[in-house]
């Protein structure tokens, strides 16, 4: 494999402009032998009050599901983690607790390593991986370290909120993507491109291709393969959001007794996962940021960054000066508990995810094909995430050309508040929607009468789901007279 192309040409300013600290420069002496390390601020380990963590936790292979709580008695998976080293796979609390290890505790990076390399095997031979305080962190370093005020970025046409807000203080330009139920359609990205001056090209597009937020949709491996080669037609770096890989599920079965939710093997879990974005990277352009907020906790505030050396170096530079490095009881505790389950004690729990997930995106779909108007929705069952969208035809409101002007938007407020008084919330399409910094370069002006709400089956127990969903589709049927 060839190491990664240079991309340096995508710095940002600020990020050209990262030099070492000289203080942190001389961290690297420190714990070596014979030297006197009288250098930093570094207060003794012996005076931190924290002597010994124990976390009990489920035990692999989790026969009785990721959510059962183990009875007195039962297999527990116990983390005792000490002051100093007794594991070799554990971060001890006197080097967690202490400044220093920007880039991520060494064990916690070989297990992120071992992991990347049995799920995504990026295709070049430099790539490396860097720990980040989760997707949100990652993505507001993203952004300092490649853009310019005035530079563009594509993304989806809708998309998450707070990535938006992070990249509008940056005062960066957006180029919405049109998009469907499978999410970027690349031959719409590729002319959307064509018509764009130098000036305005992108520098990267920032994706959450899998399980999308908010739309629920999920890129496969033809259209990912399509929009990697736009990258390198057009020059751009991809940005894979990806806190919702692994709730990929079974496909939805609307007979409910042909359903087969039964344990697959662990090979046959990997292999039905959708190839990432870092799996076909053979330039190194893919930076890939992934979390262990929706598969473990998203307190743990813990991530990670895989990408080529020379661009994960500024982001180290960055979080010198910022971060410093993830919380080191979360570092502790975290690689203490991957350590002993391992791998592939992991491959037990994200199988477990998949399982539990399918159940409650089956409740929330078959709740909407029986209490929703068949009549005026859309909705295609996600394969990921934790969100569903239902697409209404505005046009079929009673009052669409009277009282609300032919405008889409006045329905889905007349939805919403209807929805509210019936006791069920969910989040209107337009809150989502990204506007287009050259608007004559917007691939069309047609003002389509479709509008969506999104759901999520992730926040609440099945019941709730169910009578939630039941309140929406009465709402519904009453806002459209059916
Ligand atoms: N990216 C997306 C697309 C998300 O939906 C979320 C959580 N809602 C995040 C990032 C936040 O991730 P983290 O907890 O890792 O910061």
């Amino acid at each position: 494999m060839a190491p990664a192309k240079d991309l340096t040409h995508f710095l940002s300013e600020e990020s050209k402009r990262r030099q070492p600290s000289p203080l942190k420069t001389a961290f690297k002496y420190f714990g070596q032998p014979d030297l006197i390390f009288l250098g930093g601020g570094l207060p003794l380990s012996d005076y931190f009050p924290f002597n010994k963590i124990t976390v009990e936790s489920p035990a692999p292979p989790f026969e009785n599901g990721i959510g059962y709580a183990p009875k007195e008695g039962e297999a527990i998976t116990k983390t005792e983690v000490l002051k100093q080293k007794i594991e070799d796979f554990d971060v001890p609390l006197s080097r967690s607790l202490q400044y220093g290890h920007t880039g991520g505790q060494p064990e916690f990076l070989k297990f992120v390593k071992e992991h990347t390399e049995l799920f995504h095997k990026p295709p070049y031979d430099d790539w490396d991986v860097l720990a980040t305080v989760g997707n949100t962190q990652a993505w507001d370093a993203v952004l300092r370290t490649f853009c310019n005020e005035g530079d563009s970025i594509l993304v989806e046409q809708y998309t998450f909120p707070s990535s938006m807000e992070a990249a509008k203080s940056q005062a960066v330009k957006f180029i919405p993507i049109p998009v469907d139920a499978e999410g970027i359609l690349p031959e719409k990205l590729d002319e959307q491109l064509a018509k764009l001056e130098k000036s305005q090209l992108p520098k990267l597009l920032y994706t959450i291709p899998t399980g999308h937020n908010p739309t629920g949709s999920s890129l496969n491996k033809e259209r990912k393969q399509a929009i990697y080669k736009l990258s390198q037609k057009y020059d751009f770096l991809i940005i894979e959001d990806e806190p919702y890989y692994f709730l990929q599920m079974e496909t939805y079965t609307p007979d409910a007794s042909k359903r087969d939710n039964a344990p697959k093997g662990k090979e046959e879990f990997v292999n039905a996962l959708e190839p990432s974005f870092l799996s076909m990277d053979v330039d190194g352009r893919v930076l890939r940021l992934d979390s262990l907020s929706k598969v473990l906790a998203p307190g743990t505030r813990i991530g990670w960054i895989v990408g080529q050396p020379a661009l994960l170096m500024k982001f180290f530079r960055l979080h010198e000066v910022s971060i410093q490095n993830p919380c080191g009881f979360s570092s502790s505790i975290v690689t203490g508990l991957l350590s002993r389950w391992g791998n592939d004690g992991y491959l037990n729990w994200l199988m477990g995810l998949r399982a539990e997930y399918t159940i409650k995106r089956d409740v929330a779909i078959d709740a909407i094909a029986a209490s929703f108007p068949k009549e005026i929705i859309e909705y295609v069952p996600p394969v990921a995430g934790m969100f569903f969208t239902v697409f209404i035809d505005a046009a079929r409101h009673p009052k669409f050309s009277t009282e609300f002007d032919s405008d889409p938007l006045k329905v889905e407020n007349a939805i919403f508040e209807s929805s509210m008084k019936k006791g069920a919330l969910m989040i209107p399409g337009s809150w989502f929607e990204i506007a287009h910094s050259f608007p004559e370069k917007a691939l069309s002006n047609e003002v389509d009468s479709k509008i969506f709400f999104r759901g999520t089956y992730a926040a609440v127990p099945l019941d709730q789901l169910k009578l939630g969903l039941e309140r929406f589709g009465s709402a519904l049927k009453e806002e459209f007279g059916l």
